[in-house]
């Protein structure tokens, strides 16, 4: 526990499990609160649902040590819980989904405190979070795809503009019917929590760029909620809008090496035609284009080369 002027910081576990061989597996909230006044809003951001998925670790650190240090012109108004890792059975491995059982922690929500581990892990973190006006739930791609930072939410008004005080590159609505059950966004949308996933990166790896990205977009959305304060306005949201059907999917036609264009990168506007990379087949040297089939921008590329015919390989913004 520490305790600056204005702010007072917890370190609390919020969740332990006894692992089968005598040692234990906690969850931990980096709680943080206004000293000598009421809160305004609480908020919850969390990072780490796939073990995998590496970026919102490092946003969460910056979080909390931009927090720990609160700057002189900085106030805080309001309460922010900081859960890290909220599964590190998944963490701990590198992997997606919870060992043993198999299961995607992220399809377990709202959970069930006397259930499986995956349903006490998940009911665990959802207490936390169904206490918070807002819950941000920071993802990275798979470890086939990178992503450059975007929003995705459910496509209600309220919602949008919520994601924009993110101000992150696109923001990408989907219809209610169209939502995975069982996901914490979905769970928290049930109950009236407004919640706001990002997908930044690759998994299993760090792209420091985006993640500092991602943690100003927090902090430009933590200030638009007034639980922080500067005392300088907040600046415009500038975020591209993806929807359900202004997205162009480009899938290899044959399996291969998928190699990019020279000097190919995300965010990148491309014309319709243009080529995107190449498949190629190095045993018996066949080269396949791979042609973007409307104009737009670059928001999704593919970084693993290996293609199967099918396989997923770039998003565009119809543009
Ligand atoms: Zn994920």
């Amino acid at each position: 526990m520490a305790t600056t002027a204005t702010v007072h910081f917890e370190r609390k576990p919020v969740f332990t499990l006894e692992m089968p061989f005598g040692q234990q597996m906690q969850i931990i909230n980096h709680r943080f609160e206004p000293r000598w006044r009421s809160a305004v809003a609480e908020v919850t951001i969390l990072s780490g649902l796939h073990g995998d998925e590496l970026d919102g670790g490092l946003v969460c650190h910056m979080l909390s040590q931009f927090l720990q240090r609160l700057g002189n012109n900085w106030k805080l108004n309001g309460i922010v819980n900081i859960l890290p890792n909220v599964n590190p059975l998944s963490g701990n491995l590198g992997q997606r989904f919870v060992p043993m059982m198999g299961s995607d922690l992220n399809r377990n929500f709202p959970g069930n405190h006397i259930g499986f581990e995956s349903e006490r892990l998940a009911a665990a973190i959802f207490g936390v979070t169904s206490q918070s006006l807002l819950c941000i739930d920071i993802h990275s791609s798979n470890n086939f795809l990178e992503e450059l930072p975007q929003t995705r939410i459910v496509n209600e008004p309220a919602v949008v503009d919520w994601a924009a005080t993110l101000d992150l590159d696109l923001i990408w609505t989907h219809s209610a019917h169209n939502w995975i059950s069982g996901t914490i966004a979905q769970s928290l949308y049930e109950r009236n929590i407004n919640a706001l996933v990002i997908e930044v990166g690759t998994g299993s790896r760090l792209n420091r760029l985006y993640c500092e990205r991602v943690f100003r977009g927090i902090l430009q959305c933590l200030r638009s909620l007034g639980v922080l304060t500067n005392g300088t306005p907040v600046s415009p949201s500038n975020a591209l809008r993806a929807n359900e059907s202004n997205v162009t999917y480009l899938n290899a036609e044959s399996g291969g090496l998928f190699v990019p264009a020279s000097g190919l990168k995300l965010g990148d506007h491309l014309r319709r035609g243009a080529r995107l990379g190449q498949i190629i087949d190095p045993l018996f040297g066949q080269e396949t284009d791979v042609l973007v089939a409307s104009s737009g921008v670059l928001f999704t590329l593919r970084v693993n080369p290996v293609v199967y015919a099918g396989s997923l390989v770039a998003r565009i913004l119809q543009t």
